[in-house]
């Protein structure tokens, strides 16, 4: 590794290439353990299971906006939860196999940090669920601007 601080503003960041103890610096424990831990809050306990702003959910770990007011619903479940990610987000889905059960993870493509599981009991138009832990999510309220075609996308459609 070259000597240059790659964690300054304006160098373009492999965010996959970050180490884990410069993750563990960067966030809170609690984030650490959930977003590089792949671990879960407690249900009811996370700042955005109940939140109903505008705005839009950002990845805690590396900024990528990844889900939006206008997907995110009331599950009951106490965990954030949306039928579909924002247009365009790198979420990536992949099979989880711990606490012997077979369950899709969902992470963000871009840096890899665990944001929670996908079920498919989620309401239409996708039918999908995607049930996130606050911790591993920043709120973001600004306007955006970018981000208004994402009416009408479909979920990925992965397996
Ligand atoms: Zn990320």
């Amino acid at each position: 590794m070259p000597e240059k601080d790659s964690f300054s503003g304006g160098v373009t960041v492999d965010e996959k290439q970050i180490p884990d103890e410069e993750w563990r610096r960067r966030l809170s424990p609690e984030e650490y353990r959930i977003a590089r831990e792949g671990g879960t809050e407690r249900a009811f306990t996370g700042a955005h299971w109940d939140r109903h702003e505008a705005g839009t959910y950002r990845c805690v770990c590396c900024g990528e906006p990844l889900f939006g007011s206008d997907e995110k619903y009331d599950s009951g479940s106490g965990w954030p939860s949306f039928y579909a990610p924002v247009e365009g987000a790198p979420v990536r889905e992949v099979e989880d196999r711990s606490l012997g059960m077979i369950r899709t993870e969902v992470r963000c493509g871009r840096c890899e940090a665990h944001l929670g599981h996908l079920f498919p009991d989620g309401p239409q138009p996708t039918g999908q669920r995607y049930c996130l832990n606050s911790a591993a999510l920043r709120f973001d309220d600004a306007k955006r601007a970018d981000a208004e075609e994402e009416k009408g996308v479909d979920a990925p459609e992965k397996r």
